[in-house]
């Protein structure tokens, strides 16, 4: 454990906990006596107090403004927001951390809609081949990034395409699958024992996202996600309706699937019992460390015909320099997304996706914080890397790509805080800080989430994977310790039913939809608490004398050894 104590030297101070209510930047404790602290030096705690909630409104104001057309990818609203965020970065003395000395740095996108030419037959041995109808039974994207592919491949069933050494788990046992498809289940093996993919809570290897890509590291062409509605934890109406349509990525840097697909149970369950493999009893070994990969007699064949659109957008990156020479290479990052949905044309009525809460409240703080750390009269030792990132919509692609091209290398930065969709309902007494009790962090967040007598809220539902749905995901993958902060449930004057019940409302009827606008009325003290106590987390992190990490045998610990060597 790191404590503060030992470790900054010792510095005038104040308490913070007087001060986190305190709105409009003017505190009890500015005038009062000065109460030693040992977190925050003297400078750093005048320009936490300097962070106020009117600040963040009218950031929001402006980002969500249908003048902004909804902030879309690559479109021309979203590229006023990022201009808008460096100009902003400029005037608080920020260095630009973009392309060759700029505030931006740009990222290349492909946007590929499959074609309704696309044929897509699973070939049993014996008996007649499946031509499988689109999203009624299958649902496929060619990844490859190229107008048509062929494939035309034998199937392997690989159980759930898992390798994971920290649980002694390896569903592919040195098989080559290189040239072949690969037929696999989601999610994770089950089990309640938190040593062993965390218990019921999903892990990266769960999601289908890892299954590809480890299949694709592994030379196969293809492969086939088995859904199942009780393993996938949603229907197929939703795998359906996030595989139609036209899909971004980013231009594509490494290996990639030719057939990226998923098949209704029900097909999978013909296929195999045409191939002589009985689908059940498969499944059932796939619970099992001695699982082996086994060959169905059947053949996968497709024409994957796919439109393919080449667009760009900037994520806007700028940097306050360390003071310490020792490790101002070294840099504490903030992320926060500035991308939303743009404007639907084929929508009646408001179609402006303003993205107010979504995320134009992350941004407010993200420029918050910048011109905090920008006006303080003291530098911390380690840098501060600011970055609006985009395309979050369109899948962690900004952050992505930052990740894989960040100005201070990942191995070298020591944290990610993320701000996403922090709600103006007032003064919040939970934070939410998921992730951050699996890096060596923890123990100064709780101290510090003490100190701002915010009670630290844990996730709810960690089975749905909501850790693997926003930016510092991407920045996690890396090998960076990060996590995001936001309020919990329970807001100063009403009970923790109340921050449920807006939640609801905010999911059910404006959550990713233009509704989600700004208001005059809206009550940004909660936005400007979880600044400041991202704030001091920052700086705190920023002066310990060693880098943060995840804690031995975590997921990313493999990633983050790999980055620092
Ligand atoms: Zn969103």
């Amino acid at each position: 454990m790191q404590g503060m104590s030992r470790t900054v030297p010792l510095i005038l101070i104040v308490c913070v906990s007087l001060l986190v209510w305190a709105e409009g930047g003017a505190s009890a404790a500015r005038g009062g006596a000065q109460v030693p602290s040992i977190r925050l030096p003297g400078p750093a705690f005048a320009a936490l107090e300097s962070i106020t909630p009117e600040h963040i409104r009218w950031h929001v104001r402006f980002l969500s403004h249908d003048l902004l057309e909804g902030r879309g990818t690559g479109q021309r609203g979203g590229d006023l927001a990022a201009e808008y965020i460096a100009t902003q970065f400029a005037e608080y003395g920020l260095k630009p951390a973009g392309d060759h000395g700029t505030y931006m740095q740009k990222v290349p996108l492909v946007g590929i809609t499959t074609l309704p030419q696309t044929q897509f037959a699973l070939l049993p041995k014996r008996g007649e081949a499946m031509i499988l109808k689109p999203l009624e039974e299958y649902v496929a994207y060619d990844q490859t990034q190229q107008p048509e592919s062929d494939v035309d491949a034998e199937i392997v069933f690989v159980g759930y395409g898992i390798e994971a050494p920290e649980y002694n788990w390896d569903d592919y046992k040195n098989a080559d699958v290189r040239g072949k498809v690969l037929m696999m289940l989601v999610n994770e093996p089950s089990s309640n024992d938190p040593r062993f993919f965390k218990g019921k809570a999903l892990t990266y290897y769960g999601r289908w996202t890892y299954k590809y890509e480890e299949a694709a590291r592994r030379g196969a062409v293809g492969v086939i996600l088995v859904h199942k509605a009780e393993m996938a934890s949603y229907p197929w109406d939703v795998v359906r309706n996030s595989n139609s349509g036209e899909k971004a990525a980013l231009k594509m840097e490494g290996p990639a699937l030719k057939v990226a697909s998923w098949i209704q149970y029900e097909v999978a369950s013909r296929l195999a019992s045409a191939s002589g493999m009985n689908l059940e009893k498969a499944m059932a070994s796939a619970q099992s460390r001695d699982f082996h990969p086994v060959t169905l007699n059947a053949r996968l064949k497709a024409h994957m015909m796919s439109q393919v659109r080449s667009f760009e957008s900037n994520n806007v990156l700028a940097v306050l320099p360390g003071s310490d020479r020792g490790v101002a290479g070294e840099a504490v990052l903030y992320t926060a997304h500035y991308d939303h949905f743009g404007i639907r044309s084929d929508m009646t009525g408001d179609n402006i996706f303003n993205g107010a809460a979504d995320n134009a409240t992350g941004c407010g703080i993200l420029l918050e914080l910048a011109r905090a750390f920008g006006s303080a009269r003291e530098r911390p030792h380690r840098s501060i890397l600011f970055a609006a990132v985009t395309a979050e919509e369109q899948g962690l692609l900004g952050s992505e790509y930052l990740g894989k091209h960040s100005p201070i290398p990942a191995g070298k930065i020591t944290l990610d805080i993320n701000y996403d969709d922090v709600k103006p309902l007032g003064a919040p007494e939970e934070v939410e800080v998921s992730g951050a009790e699996r890096t060596t962090f923890y123990p100064n967040v709780q101290a510090t989430a003490k100190e701002f007598r915010l009670a630290i809220r844990p996730d709810a539902r960690p089975e749905a994977g909501h850790f693997y749905r926003s930016d510092h995901f991407s920045l996690a993958r890396v090998g960076i310790p990060s996590f995001s902060i936001n309020e919990g449930m329970k807001y100063k004057g009403h009970p923790e039913s109340w921050g449920i019940e807006k939640e609801k409302e905010y999911v059910e009827k404006h959550y990713h939809q233009p509704s989600d606008e700004y208001h005059s009325e809206m009550d940004f003290v909660g936005d400007s608490a979880m600044a400041r106590f991202g704030f001091a987390l920052g700086w705190e992190a920023a002066s310990l004398p060693k880098l943060v990490g995840w804690e031995k045998g975590d997921e990313f610990d493999a990633a983050r050894i790999s980055s620092q060597k």
